[in-house]
């Protein structure tokens, strides 16, 4: 498979390693008559992905232009036994690991499937607006289109230019997630095309098996072609609030109080960070303010650990009611015990508040320093662990060089459909921990340094027993995987060999491989 570390193999020596097809297995794609395209050359635009670890260059690229293709590419798949011919469905090709990769196999970009159908009032028997959109349509277009309606989905990580299937098959988590679930919560029916190349149209009442495996499913067990996504009305605007604190037990205390209020009372969105204790404009202090504005340094106080904490929320509003926005919002941080003088606010739109991580992105690229190695690791941390996760890992082991954000914010399990194959902690609440690492060329902080530093973080939640889950999970064996999935272990196995008993889908994952 892909190559680990510092000493990535250049990709064309990935290439020399044998991407090229059996002859039986080109013969037997060549002769599919497609609706899209496929191709057996430059097949290294889906080699790599946003973690830019891991290389496996495919043996073909489909680009699906009808369901039907992606049914004839899975039926030509499935029959080619004992070739060790695999198949992964890319959506934006934004996970880290290699998950969407499939070596000398076939990768389907489901970015050329297109369809987006806002319903504003729904459909007989069930007057709730939705949206039907592609598997290969990016959460973005999404918004636009229903925006256009006066509408929004509910529930929104905090990128919008990821896919509709890739995010299903992880779980899609955000500042809304307290409120509305994960994106996996918010989701009415799919269109799935089977490892066994049937397309089920499933749903929580309707082939309940598949759909709940198919959500959190790491792609194991269908290829989704269609969701069918809760909608509500969108506001105009948003007032963003940031504010810091020193000490962790009150910074968690308020998170906690804040997602455990009843709906009509609670923020729109509740997420939070770790931030450096320096004044680097990227990680430190002067992160935390809207405006370019620098903090006087002596307002920080001297108290607490190596780190400090920012409290992120919003609430929408329309601008006809600033009155009533502004006491609401009064009222509703007056419980809360940041440090009084590092609270910054600003109203931006509602739109430019969702897609704010898109301006970074230009800037970080403009720079060179978005397509860069991402060693990310994301994990869910049960409330009970979560004190002794500070002290072990965010007030010893981060340091002021630590490139990239921190972030940390509390999730309500009774959001999440334990049926789902997504892994949670056993706990009504849990945090998500993002440690989102940069490795700039320019620091010094080299990837193979960075990965064994996410290594360390993994055996010092295992030495202290804290019940980490990851998050976005990639694992090497078996044995890991099973301890990941722990309970849930019995009907991951069950549901693959029913819904891909060859084990061709998504083999970037590791969690299976096709016999030869
Ligand atoms: P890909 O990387 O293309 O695929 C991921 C997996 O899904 C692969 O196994 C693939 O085979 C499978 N897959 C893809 N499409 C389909 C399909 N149609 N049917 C079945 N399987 C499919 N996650 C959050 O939860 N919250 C966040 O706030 C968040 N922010 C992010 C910000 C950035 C900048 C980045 C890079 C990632 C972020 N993520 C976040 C992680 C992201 O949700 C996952 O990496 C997700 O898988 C990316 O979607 P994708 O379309 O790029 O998937």
């Amino acid at each position: 498979m892909g190559e680990h570390g510092d000493e990535l193999s250049p990709l064309s020596t990935i290439h020399e390693q044998g991407s090229s097809l059996s002859f039986r297995d080109h013969a037997l794609l060549s002769s599919l008559r497609l609706d899209g395209s496929l191709t057996f050359s430059n097949t290294s635009s889906a080699a790599s992905d946003f973690g830019r670890i891991r290389y496996s260059l495919p043996g073909a690229i489909l680009y699906p232009k009808s369901v039907r293709d992606v049914e004839l590419a899975v039926r030509a798949v499935q029959s080619s036994k004992g070739s060790g011919l695999t198949l992964a469905a890319k959506g934006s090709g934004h996970s880290v690991h290699g998950q969407a990769q499939a070596l000398r196999g076939v990768v389907i970009e489901m970015s050329t499937l297109k369809g987006i159908k806002v319903a504003p009032n729904g459909e007989p028997g069930f007057r709730h607006p939705f949206v039907d959109a592609a598997g290969g349509e990016l959460w973005i277009d999404i918004l636009k289109a229903t925006l256009r309606e006066g509408l929004a989905p509910r529930s929104w990580t905090d990128y919008l230019y990821l896919s509709i299937g890739g995010t299903l098959s992880n779980a899609g988590v955000g500042g809304q997630s307290f409120l509305f679930g994960p994106e996996i919560s918010n989701v009415l029916q799919l269109d799935v095309v089977t490892g066994t190349s049937q397309l089920v149209k499933c749903s929580p009442t309707k082939k309940s098996d598949l759909f709940h495996g198919v959500l959190g499913g790491l792609g194991q067990f269908g290829i989704i072609t269609s969701a069918r996504i809760i909608l509500e009305p969108a506001h105009e605007k948003v007032r963003w609030i940031r504010a810091m604190y020193t000490d962790f037990a009150t910074f968690t205390r308020d998170q906690e109080m804040l997602v455990t209020q009843a709906p009509e009372s609670a923020f729109d969105y509740i997420e939070g960070f770790v931030v450096l204790k320096n004044k680097d404009s990227s990680h430190g202090w002067n992160s935390v303010p809207f405006d370019a504005k620098k903090i006087d340094p002596s307002i920080i106080p001297e108290e607490g650990g190596s780190v400090l904490y920012c409290i992120e929320l919003v609430k929408k509003f329309s601008p006809n009611h600033m009155d009533t926005l502004n006491k609401t919002v009064e009222r509703m941080v007056a419980p809360l015990s940041f440090i009084p003088t590092l609270i910054f606010t600003i109203d931006v739109p509602y739109e430019k508040f969702l897609n704010r991580l898109h301006e970074v992105e230009i800037s970080l690229d403009s720079q060179g320093l978005w397509n860069v190695p991402h060693p990310w690791l994301n994990l869910f941390v049960p409330r009970s662990s979560i004190g002794l996760f500070d002290a072990l890992i965010f007030k010893q082991m981060i340091k002021d060089d630590f490139s990239g954000p921190i972030l940390i914010y509390p999730l309500n399990r009774n959001w999440w459909d334990s049926r789902s194959s997504a892994v949670i902690p056993d706990e009504s609440i849990f945090y998500l921990v993002g440690f989102l690492r940069i490795s700039l060329p320019s620091s010094g902080a080299l990837l193979g340094n960075l990965i064994a530093d996410n290594d360390k973080i993994m055996q010092v939640c295992h030495s202290a027993k804290l019940g980490c889950k990851k998050y976005l999970p990639e694992y090497e064996d078996t044995e890991s995987w099973k301890l990941h999935f722990g309970k849930k272990w019995g009907s991951f196995t069950r549901r693959k060999q029913k819904y891909d008993p060859d084990f061709i889908l998504a083999p970037g994952q590791n969690i299976f491989s096709k016999s030869t």
